[in-house]
């Protein structure tokens, strides 16, 4: 049977996944690499394992009896973002360990910056920190020793995750990475796509490092023979996010998905429009696709699944977190409790990374039923707030909200969102739309699929949340959080 193969590089295991034309997964393999922490806020992968689990998934999903080496029609690449990895052109060996998005690093240097914040913010979208990955390359060339000489000499490669593994799928022949990855380096020019001379020249970083920018869909070199006995070609990128956002089929102007994991990771299809946030959201590349590019705005949520794993590690109400559920559903309603997630500071559209957790509203008919409940309609709480407050920058409305991730799976908390946001919620039956993303976008370009319409017409929906008519319910927790989360704001 015909298939695409969808390599999806996370930040905590390398995976890979086949499909067939219906967008049936044929086979799966996932393998786990090493986190490495040096220091306090330091975050690190070795470059190697990752290529090397990655390898491994990608030779045990071909291994599969469903599918047929001979019959792959391309790869498709989807990987954590900003993860920055830089390597010696001659030897293919990294000068230092991957410096990973969560890393806090240069959060010093990007202090040091901050009169250039309208700088970056104008030409890339961005808010300028630590997390994106312009000042990890600066910090790699800063402090690896004989790094910068070997720079200027035009000896390095830098690239994010998509752009090492490419490196070594065609053994070194192709140094590319895609727009959406790009645009999330704070060194390319969203405006003018391409990379930008100021803010190299800002950072220091010399233009040789760089790897040549392509679209989300094209054919752009192929595997190496010796690695699976024949050539396949590579021919959809994108980062993890724009990638479920296609995967999602989010394609048309106002189109959301929110990823329900640890955060919560919302990004709306804003079409031909940059947006600017008055918020602090990101403006970023969606993807580019026939020639053509889609920007998208882009919002997280710090504290999401984060509060269920509270909840049972520190608190242990539950022993898993899918037990939250049926301990929210003992109670109607959340019993006036207000549970405000701040437990890392509280992000847009607040800004305030001193605000700490609060449990408001306790009495002494308070149980941990209501506290669970009250933790589900804070993530629901949350993510309605920065989809309005995307809503409000973009300028139109959205008509559903696709979700995805490993708390969507609940359906209280699906239900609770849909009744806050009085709009339907969409879970879609593959629970892979990362992965689905990067096959979609590699199938597309090898005619796999002949167009975006075949595979809105293949792509399922499983449920389909509707808001619940009780809005006055609805309407007192929305007040009683508005009220509280100013209490904790000042
Ligand atoms: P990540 O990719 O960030 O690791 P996942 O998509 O795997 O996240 O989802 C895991 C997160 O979702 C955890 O924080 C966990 O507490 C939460 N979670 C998992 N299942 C449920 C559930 N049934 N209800 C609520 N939260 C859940």
């Amino acid at each position: 049977m015909e298939s695409i193969i969808a390599i999806d590089a996370g930040t905590t295991s390398s995976r890979t996944i086949a499909f067939n034309k219906k967008i049936e997964q044929l086979a799966i393999s996932q393998f786990e690499f090493t986190q490495i922490f040096p220091k306090k806020s330091w975050v690190e992968h070795d470059p190697n394992e990752i290529w090397e689990t990655q390898l491994k998934a990608i030779k045990e999903v071909l291994k599969n009896d469903k599918i047929d080496v001979e019959k792959i029609k391309s790869i498709g690449i989807t990987n954590q973002r900003e993860t920055t990895v830089i390597w010696n052109r001659d030897n293919g060996k990294p000068i230092y360990n991957a410096i990973v998005w969560q890393d806090r690093r240069t959060a010093k240097m990007c202090e040091n910056l901050s009169n250039q914040t309208t700088t970056f913010l104008e030409k890339t979208g961005l808010v300028l920190d630590a997390y994106f990955s312009g000042t990890k390359v600066k910090w790699i060339l800063d402090n690896v020793e004989d790094a910068r000489e070997l720079a200027d000499k035009g000896k390095l490669a830098f690239g994010t995750i998509d752009t090492w593994l490419i490196w070594k799928l065609t053994k070194g022949k192709v140094h590319v990475t895609d727009v959406t990855n790009a645009s999330r380096t704070l060194l390319f020019n969203i405006n003018t796509l391409q990379w930008d001379d100021e803010l190299l020249d800002i950072l220091n970083i010399p233009k040789e490092l760089l790897p040549k920018v392509v679209s989300s869909s094209e054919i752009i070199g192929h595997t190496d023979s010796s690695l699976f006995g024949k050539k396949i070609p590579i021919s959809g990128i994108a980062g993890d996010q724009q990638s479920a956002l296609f995967g999602q089929m989010c394609i048309k102007e106002g189109d959301v998905k929110n990823t329900y994991g640890t955060g919560c990771f919302c990004i709306m299809n804003t079409g031909k429009k940059i947006i600017k946030s008055k918020n602090r959201m990101l403006s970023t590349i969606a993807w580019k696709l026939n020639n053509e590019v889609t920007y998208a705005l882009e919002g997280s949520v710090f504290i999401a699944g984060a509060i269920v794993q509270w909840l049972r590690d520190k608190l242990n109400i539950i022993k898993n977190a899918s037990e939250i559920e049926n301990l929210a559903k003992q109670v109607d309603d959340n019993g006036g409790i207000t549970f405000i997630p701040a437990l890392s500071g509280l992000g847009a559209p607040y800004w305030n990374p001193n605000a700490t957790g609060t449990i408001f509203g306790l009495t002494r008919d308070s149980n941990k039923s209501h506290i669970a409940r009250a933790a589900l309609e804070a993530i629901a709480l949350r993510s309605r707030e920065i989809i309005l407050e995307m809503q409000k920058d973009a300028g139109f409305e959205f008509a559903e909200l696709k979700v995805d991730g490993g708390a969507s799976k609940n359906d209280l908390l699906m239900q609770v969102q849909a009744n806050l946001l009085n709009k339907d919620v969409v879970r879609s039956k593959s629970p892979e739309s990362t992965a689905l993303g990067a096959a979609f976008f590699a199938g597309l370009s090898v005619g796999f699929w002949k167009n975006i319409e075949e595979i809105e017409r293949l792509w399922e929906k499983d449920i389909t949340y509707h808001p619940e008519s009780d809005s006055k319910k609805t309407q007192i927790v929305i007040d009683e959080w508005n009220k509280r989360i100013k209490m904790i704001n000042g």
